[in-house]
């Protein structure tokens, strides 16, 4: 059995981010991920400054395609609002694959099915022994599952479904683009040009509205790239894939024992945009600071609104989720 300090599930931003901030403590830790990096992740790949920050990304020297906007241009009812902003985009595949690497981390490839407590330690599935774990393993993370599930249910309001696909296109327009509620979808869909011939495509929006809605993701897929097809994005041809993952709503306890969540094992993407890769990012970072200093677990600095929670924050939260977040909180 191979015995380390802190076992990290999961070797996405949340993951790490946990890893990275333990190495440079000194501290022996070890990631498991079922799947070898570089991986694909669904995801437009959109990142805030907050993130370069909280990881102190050095842009200039970040090895892969980083593009970034200075303008998203906001789509209501056929409005068009451009938002002059600083804002960058990544691809996924090769952002969570460098971020894993500069951790400093071993990894090694092993989905986890099992866990236990033994004295004070965690068993997993009778090959890794840890004092410390870190359940960052995305919606469907065992951590979660074994030992949070009960404390922490899934509020099903608050799940969103999503499709998308990363095209190779030599887009015109460098700026990001969202457009809201269109044909009633309950969400959003985007338009996310990467560095170097990269677009992403995709539209997201709560699983439970959408059904109760009688149009489906796959016919909204359908009004977004026919409309894309007359102007912005000509002659492309999509193999969307989904992924479903949750809103922040009540989240009752992040740490049980030596065992933590981050991310979206935690249920943590922004209430207004579904922007998870930030508040996977910090939650990360805290996790790994409660073991490295004995400061509490908390989720108070993890932003719940990729607006602020200001006026436009509660707006499309309310929209978004028509107050079920509020009720689950
Ligand atoms: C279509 C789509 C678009 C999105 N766009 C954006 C965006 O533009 N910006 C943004 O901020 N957020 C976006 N998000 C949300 C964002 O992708 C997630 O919130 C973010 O990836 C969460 O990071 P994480 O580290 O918690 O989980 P993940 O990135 O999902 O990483 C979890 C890791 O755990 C591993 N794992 C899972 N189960 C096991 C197991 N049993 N054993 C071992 N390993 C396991 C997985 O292989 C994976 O590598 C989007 C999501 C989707 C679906």
């Amino acid at each position: 059995m191979r015995s380390c300090e802190v076992l990290i599930v999961g070797g996405g931003p949340a993951g790490s981010s946990a890893a990275w901030r333990l190495r440079r403590a000194g501290c022996d830790v070890l990631v498991l991920d079922q799947a070898r990096f570089p991986r694909l992740k669904l995801c437009a790949g959109w990142i805030t400054p907050e993130v370069v920050r909280d990881l102190k990304i050095d842009i200039g020297a970040y090895p892969h395609r980083f593009l970034t906007f200075d303008r998203m241009h906001l789509h209501f009812k056929g409005l068009d609002l451009p938002v002059r902003c600083v804002q960058h985009s990544i691809r996924r595949l090769e952002f969570d694959a460098w971020l894993l690497e500069r951790s400093g981390a071993p990894v090694i490839e092993h989905c986890v099915r099992r866990i236990r407590e033994d004295g004070g330690a965690y068993v997993i599935d009778e090959q890794f022994r840890a004092r410390y774990l870190i359940g960052a393993g995305g919606t469907r993370c065992p951590v979660y599952r074994t030992l949070f599930r009960e404390l922490n249910p899934r509020a099903t309001e608050l799940q969103t479904v999503t499709l998308e696909h990363e095209i190779e296109y030599d887009w015109r327009d460098p700026h990001c683009h969202l457009w809201f509620f269109e044909h009633g979808l309950p969400g959003y869909a985007w338009y996310v040009p990467k560095q170097n011939g990269w677009l992403n495509i995709g539209i997201g929006g709560m699983a439970e509205r959408l059904k109760r809605s009688g149009r489906s993701i796959h016919e909204h897929w359908g009004l977004l790239t026919a409309k894309l097809a007359r102007g912005l994005v000509r002659g492309a041809h999509y193999d969307p894939a989904g992924y479903s993952y949750y809103l922040r709503g009540r989240v009752e306890a992040v740490r049980r024992g030596n065992a933590f969540i981050a991310g979206d094992a935690a249920g943590l993407a922004t209430r207004d945009l579904a922007e998870g890769i930030g508040p996977a990012v910090r939650s990360g970072l805290a996790a790994a600071e409660a073991i490295v200093s004995g400061a509490e677990y908390r989720l108070t600095e993890v932003t719940g609104a990729s607006f602020g929670g200001g006026m436009a924050s509660r707006l499309l939260d309310w929209a978004m989720t028509r107050g079920a977040a509020r009720d689950a909180a």
